[in-house]
């Protein structure tokens, strides 16, 4: 399977340093399925051509598996020839600075728009012409697609699902790189690896700011996580979950000034912080954090060697998957381990395990509770489990205003079963207090819009 990328920016031989391989060389990569080749057919000061070909390893493939399609169609089928994942896997290993967008002799021109061309001889697409230009063209790609004939030998056969495509754009390397990363094995469907969690943030981390707003959006996460109903949910919740981010990042290319560190910091990010912060100085040596999800804040809290005790509750077993692996639970020396503790468990049932912690926190968490839970969900907490300090954080959803791209009436996740005003959440908080004999106190969490509030409310309850 081959890719042709080419530029015609001048001096176009620039592109070498922009996917850091030196036109003047033949350089070849060993892959796990195979072999890359990497060249320049052309290289000349107007026109440069890099040349990516791959050269799967048919005997390699079959090795270790079973033979549920039967014995022939393991040797005799069309993965060494057409652009697949293993040819993703390929460009995201052969070109990975390009995929970044980090050059270091030509790091403005990575940062460029720059004209450049992608051929690729072979696509197969089940879906048709249509979807193939579908999934392009919103990119801003002209699309040139022409349908493969089933045998050339016999043309009444007529066509095939396999395409030649040629993409021409005015755009950043590291975004057509993306770009086929994510499509390529979305519009063949298959892939040769296992599917699961790690590849919503492989989604995450290369479709992340246009992948949300692509008019095919759902049909491409669908295929790339081959049809895994659990993990699309997941994939589009945090897809478009971070609105945020978004908004916060325009604001930042407008006011590069005073604020810049601030601004720098997602909200998410200064969510996390503002909850330590407040942890730390109430002098809590045991914090529960229920509906931990991937643990963020508890690889934050480890940190400090002021928490003696840690310990994450969620109802996810996924999630509690990926907070073992983010905190390296299995190689923590004995000691850290000993501090800190994940657990399944819902929290609206009544759990002895949540008793006895100085503090409980739920980030991000009650929106996710059906309202006729939401009472459950009170007296776990506060009534039984009982901490000197309780932090909860939601969404205001005053401030959703502010998000240009979520549609008006929409919630910032798709799994959000409501999205509280500041009046609607400090009502239900001085609810709870009465019920408990907490006291509460609200903080803002990110920039403060003098009408709307700030994006994330927090109360902070005290015993
Ligand atoms: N606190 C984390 C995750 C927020 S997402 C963070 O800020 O990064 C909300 C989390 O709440 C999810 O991980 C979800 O699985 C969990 N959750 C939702 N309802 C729950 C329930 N009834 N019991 C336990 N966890 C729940």
């Amino acid at each position: 399977m081959q890719l042709l990328i080419s530029t015609t920016h001048q001096p176009a031989t620039d592109l070498g340093y922009l996917v850091s391989k030196n036109p003047d060389r033949h350089q070849t990569f060993d892959l796990a399925f195979g072999t890359a080749h990497v060249f320049y057919p052309e290289a000349t000061l107007e026109r440069c051509s890099l040349a990516l070909i791959v050269d799967v390893d048919p005997v390699g493939l079959v090795r270790g598996r079973g033979d549920a399609d039967g014995p022939l169609t393991q040797y005799v089928n069309d993965r060494p020839y057409t652009a697949s994942s293993f040819l993703a896997v390929a460009i995201a290993q052969v070109f990975s600075s390009g995929m970044a967008g980090s050059s270091k002799a030509r790091a403005e021109l990575a940062a460029s728009a720059i004209p450049l061309e992608a051929e690729i001889p072979v696509v197969r697409c089940r879906a048709g012409e249509a979807k193939l230009r579908a999934c392009f063209e919103p990119l801003g790609y002209a699309v040139e697609v022409q349908p493969l004939p089933l045998d050339e030998t016999f043309p009444d056969w007529g066509a095939s699902r396999y395409f030649h495509l040629r993409l021409r754009g005015t755009l950043r390397i590291s975004e057509l790189l993306q770009h086929l990363y994510l499509l390529l094995p979305a519009l063949d469907g298959d892939k040769h690896y296992y599917v699961c969690s790690d590849e919503v943030q492989k989604l995450l981390d290369k479709g992340g700011d246009w992948l949300a707003v692509h008019p095919e959006r759902d049909w491409i996460l669908a295929n790339y996580l081959k049809r895994q109903r659990s993990l699309v949910r997941e994939a589009l919740g945090k897809l478009l979950s971070e609105p945020e981010e978004e908004v916060e990042s325009g604001e930042r290319e407008k006011e590069a000034s005073e604020h810049q560190l601030e601004r720098a910091l997602s909200l998410n990010e200064r969510r996390m912080a503002a909850v330590e912060e407040v942890l730390l100085r109430s002098g809590a040596a045991s914090v529960l954090d229920v509906g931990c999800g991937e643990g963020r804040l508890l690889g934050r809290l480890l940190e400090h060697r002021q928490f003696r005790s840690l310990l994450g509750i969620d109802v996810a077993t996924t999630s509690l998957d990926r907070a073992a692996e983010r905190l390296k639970l299995d190689r923590l020396p004995p000691m850290q381990r000993a501090r800190i503790d994940l657990l399944q468990g819902s929290l609206t049932y009544r759990d002895a395990r949540m008793a006895g912690f100085d503090a409980a926190c739920a980030i991000e968490v009650i929106e996710h509770i059906d309202a006729t839970r939401l009472a459950a969900f009170e007296r776990t907490l506060f009534e039984f489990a009982q901490p000197q300090t309780v932090i909860i954080t939601t969404p205001n959803v005053e401030y959703n205003l502010r998000f240009a791209n979520l549609p008006a009436g929409a919630m910032r996740h798709r799994d959000h079963r409501f999205e509280w005003s500041r009046a609607e959440f400090q009502q239900w908080a001085h609810g709870v207090c009465e019920r408990h004999g907490y006291s509460v106190e609200f903080l803002p969490i990110g920039d403060v819009d003098p009408e709307l509030g700030p994006p994330t409310q927090m109360g902070v309850f005290s015993r």
